[in-house]
């Protein structure tokens, strides 16, 4: 590596763009650890979006204790805060006290703006143009850092004749440095987000006239401004560095806010307003929930939406004008909400008008003024024609390109000639947020896929920076040149991140977070959502793992280490984490009884699954006596067609009863009658009783159709995993014994071999609920060793499986019974039987039941149920 300062070359080792927080501090740790590294800065200072955003009433959101680096421990106490949430002068003066205290502005390049850069292959190195004259016009690095921000690029406003106003116009995102002084002026201020509500009540209190135009209204509880409460810094004084490591870990990057377990809806309306009003009181942003499931469920965050419809219309005096500032299009904390200070009550001003953009839209921005489409109601220009109105100056709080706009601005073209604009054209696909395939050694700081906006954004920032920084380190010393992700890393870290977003409220908002606020923009949602805390385990899981997801090169080669970092979904993660921090014995500790009262128990606390039109226990007769059966009727006019349906559990536990809330979902989903046996268990009833039991059950339905009110021509049978045995079984021995004719078989995760030694015993043998060891015992409790080959066990091992009906195999990624149940589908298909084969990605053994308690495997039940339709000749419901 180089050991000369930049000011002396134009190569460098890393070229970082941007100098606010981000990149300060990425400048600091490259310098730390020896590389050359410049700065460059389109504007003449330090500070990012506290250099540029000046307008009136301008501060953070996040405790300014929080809000601010940890890297440089002496700042604790070099520097204090002297309110709870700082003002932009504040910040700003931070920002240059830290670059002052350890020199940075001498590798910062201000008034310099990147406008491209490319990627050259050969060199492995980066060509960053500018706009600079001299040496600065390129410059060439091996490693290029995004610093960019992710609100720093100013929305071009989308408003009809903009550009023809004579007057004064301003955007909040890029503030004049020496102030507006607004006294004596009507004045025009577009736009309702954070910075609108934040400048709205000083611009009140200093213009002749305000005029706000508002399109969504915003939640905003009060920042209630003033020094910070002693109680809020006990932790924080007590031990800093301990305060800090906290937040690292936390949600949202701000340390010790609790998490409720409670729901919105299992409290008393007295206490849920109690908890909703020292929320209000409270006024910080990491501490609005005081409940589990407002992110996740409408009708919780209803109650929330309504307290603060009631806190608005208790403030503002004018109820028409109260109503118009309620949000109701978007839940609460599906758009950012703000802090405000007075942002309500400047409503009641005598020279402050809102003007609803939904009802009275803006025709035309025109050379003095703004006009307006006419309408009735409060805030309209009066019913027909549209309405002038002058003003001395227009203020556009319309927001920003927010997460892409600086980095795809800037231009970047990758490997084989590649734009980053093209290659996220459809959305920006990144890995961990940090790199994007096609564009080696291209580092994002807080770009889109990591926590970014969702958190406090200076611990994102120092965590980004330090794995960039570690990265870069680690390439140094193992003398490689070049990383990059992995298209499947990428794309499944993509998906990750979709697929938690999709288990909330955000992406059912228009808001700048799915790129809504953008015309044409991609409709994805951006940020990662899974929290802060979990994505530094994942950044780090991945360095651990030997950078996996990446392909690491340099003159030796280049190394392919392909993988996923998070492919358990996410619900089924946090599921697998409850149970794993419960600390239950393993089933296979305990005996067959206490094992049966265990499942019995942890059915009891489940979810009861859909209501279905009828549930009806009997008896009917199985191959040793007996079988009680519970069979579950749609809504709807039979007779039906039937599913014979066959219970999990190893053939050891469960019963009729066992797997109720799938019962009951199938029933739904399928349109047909679920009749659910209970065969035979082991060990009382050892091998073959449960297969015999299940073909005499098969038999007893079809000959029992007209008393069960059920289509004997239309019977299917279905099982999970033991249940998918029995049923699998069940279709051998009646197309052994010439009938009863079965339309199709539905085998959710089925063990079809006795045989362990696929590899997903090996991979999935532990830690997704169903163990190898569970299913030894299980194995050792239904059936001797050497009868297990038997095709009456082990259904893969039949002579024959042409003549089979046709099925629907659903096999689980993080199962141990995938690859046999993926084996049985494969051996149909070149038996000549019509298979669909549904292979479920980041489910387990156990998810697909979990009815109404895991929202991922919903799809796979769709799928199941519309496979019972397709045996039967049915439509699928659209
Ligand atoms: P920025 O501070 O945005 O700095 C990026 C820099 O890159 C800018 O100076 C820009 O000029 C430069 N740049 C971009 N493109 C180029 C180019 N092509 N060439 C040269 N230079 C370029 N976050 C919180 O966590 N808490 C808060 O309370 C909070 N309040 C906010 C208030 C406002 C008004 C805004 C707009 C954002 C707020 N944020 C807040 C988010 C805030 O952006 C981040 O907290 C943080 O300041 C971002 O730092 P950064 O260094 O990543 O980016
Ligand atoms: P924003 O939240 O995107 O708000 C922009 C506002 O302009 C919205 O009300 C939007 O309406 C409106 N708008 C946009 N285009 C419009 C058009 N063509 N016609 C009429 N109205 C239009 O932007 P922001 O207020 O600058 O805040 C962005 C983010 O920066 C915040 O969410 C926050 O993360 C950060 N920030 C924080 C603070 C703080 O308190 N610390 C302050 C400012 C900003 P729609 O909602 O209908 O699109």
């Amino acid at each position: 590596m180089s050991e000369s300062t930049p000011q002396e070359q134009t190569n460098v080792d890393v070229v970082i763009v941007g100098a606010g927080f981000a990149g300060m501090y990425q400048l600091h740790r490259m310098r730390d650890a020896g590389f050359s590294a410049v700065v460059l800065e389109a504007g003449d200072g330090v500070g990012g979006t506290w250099y540029w955003n000046r307008y009136p009433g301008a501060r953070c959101d996040i405790l300014t204790v929080d809000y601010s680096y940890s890297w440089d421990p002496e700042l604790e106490t070099e520097w204090e805060w002297s309110e709870r949430y700082a003002t932009q002068p504040e910040i700003l003066a931070y920002a240059n006290f830290v670059a002052d205290k350890h020199d940075l502005k001498r590798d910062i390049r201000f008034e310099t703006r990147v406008t491209s850069a490319e990627w050259d292959e050969n060199a492995k190195r980066w060509t960053v143009h500018t706009d600079a004259d001299g040496e600065l016009g390129s410059v060439v690095a091996q490693h290029y850092v995004m610093a960019t921000g992710c609100l720093s690029v100013p929305k071009v406003p989308d408003v009809p004749g903009n550009g023809r106003f004579e007057g004064e116009v301003y955007s909040t995102g890029s503030w004049p440095h020496d102030g507006v002084d607004f006294t004596g002026k009507r004045v025009a201020v577009i736009g309702t987000g954070s910075s609108g509500v934040q400048s709205i009540p000083i611009i009140a209190e200093q213009a002749a006239q305000l005029t706000v135009f508002q399109r969504t209204p915003n939640f905003s509880l009060p920042a209630h401004h003033g020094p910070i409460a002693d109680e809020r810094l006990v932790e924080y004084r007590d031990d800093p560095a301990a305060y800090r490591a906290e937040a690292k870990v936390s949600r949202i990057g701000v340390p010790f806010v609790p998490i409720s377990e409670v729901s919105a809806l299992d409290v008393s309306d007295e206490e849920r307003l109690a908890a909703y009003e020292e929320s209000w009181q409270r006024g910080e942003l990491g501490r609005l929930s005081p409940f589990s499931d407002l992110g996740i469920d409408a009708e919780a965050n209803d109650t929330m939406r309504e307290f603060l419809h009631g806190k608005i219309r208790g403030i503002v005096d004018d109820p028409a004008i109260a109503d118009l500032l309620c949000p109701t299009n978007h839940y609460f904390g599906t758009k950012r909400p703000c802090l405000d200070t007075g942002y309500y009550s400047t409503f009641n001003r005598d020279n402050v008008r809102l003007v609803d953009l939904l009802t009275t839209p803006i025709e035309s921005i025109t050379e003095t003024g703004i006009d307006i489409a006419g309408a009735s109601g409060a805030g309209a220009a009066g019913a027909g024609g549209s309405e002038s109105m002058e003003f001395d100056a227009i203020v556009f709080a319309t927001g920003f390109d927010a997460m892409t706009g600086a980095i795809v601005g800037a231009n970047i073209t990758g490997r084989n000639g590649l734009s980053l604009s093209d290659a996220w054209a459809g959305g920006p696909m990144t890995y961990l947020g940090l790199m994007t395939v096609g564009f080696p050694n291209l580092y994002m700081i807080t770009g889109p896929g990591s926590p970014s906006v969702l958190s406090n954004m200076m611990v994102s920032i120092e965590q980004h920076v330090d794995w960039i920084s570690e990265t870069l380190d680690h390439l140094r010393m193992t003398q490689l040149d070049t990383i990059e992700p992995t298209e499947l890393a990428q794309e499944k870290w993509v998906q990750h991140s979709n697929d938690i977003a999709n288990l909330t409220l955000l992406p059912t908002a228009n808001s700048w977070y799915m790129g809504a606020n953008v015309p044409g923009k991609p409709s994805v949602f951006l940020p990662y959502p899974g929290g802060v805390g979990a994505y530094r385990e994942a950044c780090d899981e991945v360095v651990e793992r030997g950078y996996l997801g990446f392909t690491l090169a340099g003159a030796g080669g280049s190394t392919v280490n392909d993988g996923v970092i998070r492919a358990v979904k996410p619900d089924v993660a946090a599921m697998l984490q409850v149970i794993e921090d419960m600390g239950l014995p393993p089933i296979e500790s305990l005996s067959v009884e206490d094992a049966r009262a265990f499942m019995a128990a942890s059915a009891e606390a489940r979810p009861p699954g859909p209501d279905v039109g009828e549930i009806v226990d009997g008896v009917l007769q199985g191959a040793g006596g007996e079988l009680a059966y519970r069979l579950y009727r749609p809504d709807s006019d039979g007779p039906h067609p039937v599913v014979v349906y066959f219970h999990g559990g190893g053939w050891v536990l469960g019963s009729q009863e066992s797997d109720d809330p799938m019962c009951r979902d199938l029933c739904v989903r399928s349109g047909a009658v679920i009749v659910s046996v209970n065969y035979r268990h082991a060990p009382e009833a050892r091998f073959p009783a449960a297969a015999d039991d299940g073909f005499a059950a098969v038999r007893w339905v079809a000959s029992h159709a007209d008393e069960l009110g059920v289509l004997a021509d239309q019977l299917a049978v279905a099982g999970w995993s033991a249940g998918g045995n029995v049923a699998a079984v069940a279709c051998q021995q009646a197309r052994d014994a010439g009938g009863p004719a079965i339309v199709g078989q539905l085998l959710l995760n089925p063990a079809t071999d006795c045989d362990f030694s696929r590899p997903s015993y090996n991979e999935n043998g532990e830690g997704y609920i169903l163990t190898t060891a569970l299913m030894t015992w299980f194995w050792d409790h239904y059936c001797d060793p050497d009868q297990r080959t038997d095709p009456l066990a082990s259904p893969i091992r039949a002579e024959s499986l042409a003549g089979l009906p046709r099925a629907m195999i659903v096999t689980c990624q993080f199962d141990p019974l995938r690859d046999e149940g993926d084996a049985y589908a494969e051996a149909l298909v070149a038996a000549g039987v019509e298979v669909d084969h549904l292979e479920a990605e980041g489910q387990t053994h156990t998810s697909t039941g979990a009815v109404d308690v895991l929202m991922t495997p919903t799809a796979t039940r769709e799928a199941m149920g519309n496979a019972l339709r397709g045996f039967f000749g049915v439509s699928v419901p659209a």
